[in-house]
């Protein structure tokens, strides 16, 4: 999509101007837009376009109304906040903490008369300076944002002070919406505080990023500034603290009271600092005389290692494939209840959400390693070398989400990081659909902004392709110089642009242009051609893009010309917008791999033959390439016997998902036909290592049954794996629904929820009465009830006895659906119950912006009063 702004009327901004003085320098507030002062756009009656064009479908939306962004930039260094030193305790009843802080501060580099504090919602009970050891008078005053501060006399770069400030922080009153990566902006969080939720901890945790540490103690609340510290907090003596840096002691106050004392003496960012309160199981590890710890709701104690288990192998990667060893001195990951973020990177001290917490036997279905590696990564490129601006997040998240694929390539093999990087590149397209955007960009109207599947996932695949296109020596001594020029400072984009050159030799101006300053992605259409009668093999290459917005992009790409067992390689470096290239070939090639690096960020649709992409299903060493075949295969290809050939392949994939998509391919066929293949899915199913493909390959069977599967059946009903129990019970469900009503039946009672929960899915089909059955899953359920509603929906459905239907009716219509399945929820809701024919005319008409969703409410309108 390429978003343009036309303002089709005269713009006329009138601001707060701040007003530079000769002398000594002022800090300014950020220049606000006042409303009471009148005239802040002239809009009169023109409308002011918005285009949406995403260059395929060719989609242009129209709005009334756009405000362009102002240019946010890095914050101006005025004062450089050397160290703090922090008391801190709570009120845990009122949601308050109590602090005093001490700012080491001094000019950064020209003389200051006044300057401003970061100190969001707070009560500010005292501000005084004391230098050289003798305190100092000092005004201020406080806005609720920012305590200004006043010197009675200019103070030079030389000058080192400190500014004591006694304060009650309120994160309760902090107004700032928060985004959606991190969904809000309290600062300091209170989970449970009067311990009245049943199955929720009693904590207390931070979250500073992007700028919520000002939330919770005064700072200057900008990532260009660095600072070190030590935080003394006093909690009840059945409590534990972790912070970032090491544990230096802890003080018994009384009262039950203890004051723990943590000190960071490596300089980081203050949307770094952090603080945990809780009692958590904690598991003790070592990785090169560094403490490591990973701490778990008590509930997780069997797990907890499990779960963190790769963390010393990750240490030693990392440190070697960046050649920087792990720069801090411990490492601490634990995961909190209620956290607003998926994870957080605090130096030496991640904060992970819930989700993390799997039980042994959950871990061998899924895992979070991802984000394991992803918040360690950033150790590395977030904590030590921290973007300098909100704008130049890529810094930290593109690096971040590049760090889960190099984990994986070292630990798991280059297909699975394949896997996961074909799932960026699709991550990113949907979010393309509707937003595309500069990379690297100061004109967001929230800092929250940037963490968008750009930051992240984009910009993953724009460091694989650097990757490919410098080769692995030159880009990790680029990375290398990088992390050593910037340690413990900032960097925006152009210095890594630098450090890159340096390593290379190579004026790399144009990749970065391309790739970080220009919004979208390419589309190719790629035409391969063998004329046999003058043996030349053709292939051309459109770029089908925009090209007025965009230009032609320069895309070096290797190209592989496959004869039996040998290769022929040319390197493209295709630079304008339909390139034909020909090459004189006595033989017609097996297949030709277009981009056979798959390292290329475009939407590309390649022309060639069924055949070919066979012979690349079967050869091809990537997984990228073996994935589109496939993908092809299934959406085009018409030829049945090549289809067939293509499920024999794919079965025996050396990689498992592929053999997962084969199975999935293998629907297409005639029923006889996938039975041919019974022995071979029996085998999967029975005996494959991974869980996803011994269940894949039950549900094959349950889509296609043959007789004596008895064995298979019990044999999955008994996997250690839930997610191979649930398609081994789908299966019996088909062969035998009496047994296997009986098996949801004792499942239904079990406290696994995988289980459970497979196991309701089968009742809601049956017409017995499983209503207590239901009311009780209900009852027990302390979390998300959306499937629940969903099931007891389906049961509804065919359940004939207005009792049962009452009950059930009461149970999902005093439901409160969280926002985002609300959709969903009222739709199940709405297939059985005619009261909420209200709220879908309320949906519909709340819907004028949104055509998809009111035609949706439409739909199921017209079924309500159909029905009744
Ligand atoms: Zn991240």
């Amino acid at each position: 999509m390429l978003r343009r702004y036309i303002f089709g009327f005269s713009l006329a901004l009138f601001y707060l101007v701040a007003c530079k003085s000769s002398g000594p320098v002022t800090q300014e507030k950020p220049e606000v837009i006042e409303e009471e002062e009148e005239v802040i756009f002239q809009i009169g009656e023109v409308t002011i376009q918005q285009e949406e064009n995403d260059g395929e479908s060719g989609i242009t939306e129209t709005y009334d109304f756009a405000i362009a962004p102002e240019y946010k930039g890095s914050a101006t260094r005025i004062m450089d906040l050397e160290h703090s030193t922090l008391k801190i305790r709570f009120d845990w009843e009122k949601q308050l903490a109590h602090g005093n802080a001490i700012l080491n501060l001094k000019a950064y580099s020209r003389p200051v008369d006044s300057f401003y504090i970061d100190a969001l919602a707070m009560i500010i009970h005292s501000v005084t300076i004391r230098e050289n050891g003798t305190p100092k008078p000092c005004y201020y005053s406080y806005d609720g944002e920012k305590i200004l501060v006043r010197l009675n006399e200019t103070h030079t770069k030389e000058q080192h002070f400190q500014l004591i400030i006694d304060y009650t922080a309120q994160p309760e009153k902090v107004e700032d919406e928060g985004g959606s990566a991190i969904t809000d902006s309290k600062g300091l969080y209170f989970i449970n505080p009067l311990n009245e939720e049943k199955g929720k901890a009693r904590q207390i945790w931070t979250q500073g990023e992007t700028q919520s540490t000002s939330a919770w103690f005064p700072t200057i609340d900008a990532p260009n500034e660095k600072l070190t510290h030590d935080i003394f907090v006093t909690v009840a003596d059945s409590l534990q603290t972790i912070s970032n840096g090491e544990f230096m002691s802890s003080t018994q106050e009384g009262n039950g009271l203890r004051t723990d004392h943590w000190r960071m003496d490596m300089p980081h960012a203050p949307y770094l600092v952090a603080l945990v309160v809780g009692q958590f199981y904690s598991e003790k590890a070592e990785w090169n005389d560094i403490p490591l710890g990973y701490h778990v709701d008590p509930r997780y104690t069997n797990s907890a290692k499990t779960i963190f288990q790769n963390t010393p192998e990750m240490l030693s990667f990392f440190s070697k494939r960046l050649n920087y060893p792990y720069p801090w001195p411990k490492y601490d990951q634990v995961v909190v209840d209620d956290f607003v973020s998926g994870a957080m990177e605090n130096t030496t001290l991640t904060i992970f959400g819930r989700m993390l917490q799997l039980g042994t036997r959950e871990l061998l279905d899924e895992d979070y390693e991802d984000v394991i590696s992803h918040e360690l990564f950033h150790h590395w490129f977030g904590d030590l070398v921290t973007c300098e601006s909100w704008g130049q997040l890529p810094l930290n998240e593109s690096f971040a989400t590049y760090g889960e694929y190099l984990w994986r390539e070292h630990k798991y093999g280059r297909d699975n990081a394949d896997e996961h990087l074909y799932d960026m590149l699709q991550q990113y397209f949907v979010e393309a659909y509707g937003k595309q955007v500069k990379l690297i960009r100061e004109d967001y109207f929230h800092p929250d902004e940037m963490f968008d599947a750009h930051s992240y996932q984009k910009g993953g695949l724009i460091l694989h392709m650097l990757r490919n296109y410098l080769g692995d020596q030159v880009f990790f001594d680029g990375l290398n110089l990088y992390l050593k020029k910037f340690q413990y400072g900032t960097a925006e984009i152009h210095n890594l642009r630098q450090c890159f050159e340096e390593s290379s030799g190579e004026d790399l101006t144009w990749f970065f242009e391309q790739w970080f300053f220009k919004a979208g992605h390419p589309l190719l259409e790629v035409i391969h051609n063998y004329d046999e009668e003058i043996n030349f093999y053709t292939l051309q290459v459109n770029q089908t893009h925009d090209l007025q917005g965009l230009g032609a992009y320069r895309l070096p790409v290797k190209i592989d010309f496959h004869f039996g067992d040998s290769v022929y390689s040319e390197v493209l470096d295709i630079r304008n917008s339909g390139e034909f290239y020909n090459w004189e070939m006595p033989v017609k090639p097996d297949w030709v791999g277009f981009d056979a690096s798959n390292q290329l960020l475009a939407k590309v649709r390649e022309i060639k033959s069924q055949e070919e992409w066979l012979a690349q299903l079967k050869y091809s060493k990537l997984f990228n390439d073996r994935q589109n075949a496939l993908l092809y295969l299934n959406e085009e290809a018409d030829n049945m016997e090549l289809l067939y050939e293509a499920c024999a392949i794919s079965l025996t994939d050396p990689y498992y998902r592929i053999r997962i998509k084969g199975m999935d391919l293998m629907k297409r066929l005639e029923p006889d036909r996938i039975a041919s293949f019974s022995m071979l899915i029996i085998d999967q199913a029975e005996n494959h290592p991974k869980s996803a493909t011994r269940a894949a390959a039950l549900s094959l069977l349950a889509y296609n049954p043959i007789s004596e599967l008895d064995k298979t059946i019990q044999k999955g009903l008994n996997d250690s794996s839930f997610k191979v129990n649930g398609a081994a019970l789908n299966l019996l469900e088909k062969t035998d629904p009496e047994a296997a009503l009986k098996q949801a039946e004792k499942w239904a009672e079990s406290p696994e929820d995988a289980l459970k929960y497979t196991a309701l899915g089968v009742l809601a089909k049956s017409t017995n009465d499983y209503s207590a059955t239901f009311v009780k899953a209900w009852q027990e359920e302390e979390g998300n009830k959306f499937y629940l509603v969903a099931m007891i929906s389906q049961y509804l459905k065919k359940s004939n006895d207005a009792g049962i239907t009452i009950t059930l009716l009461n149970l999902i219509n005093d439901f409160e659906p969280e926002e985002d399945d609300d959709f969903f929820v009222v739709l199940f809701i709405a297939q059985c119950n005619q009261q909420t024919e209200a709220k879908w005319q309320d949906i519909k008409e709340a819907s004028i912006d949104n055509p998809i969703r009111q035609a949706e409410a439409e739909r199921v309108l017209q079924r309500i009063i159909h029905i009744y």
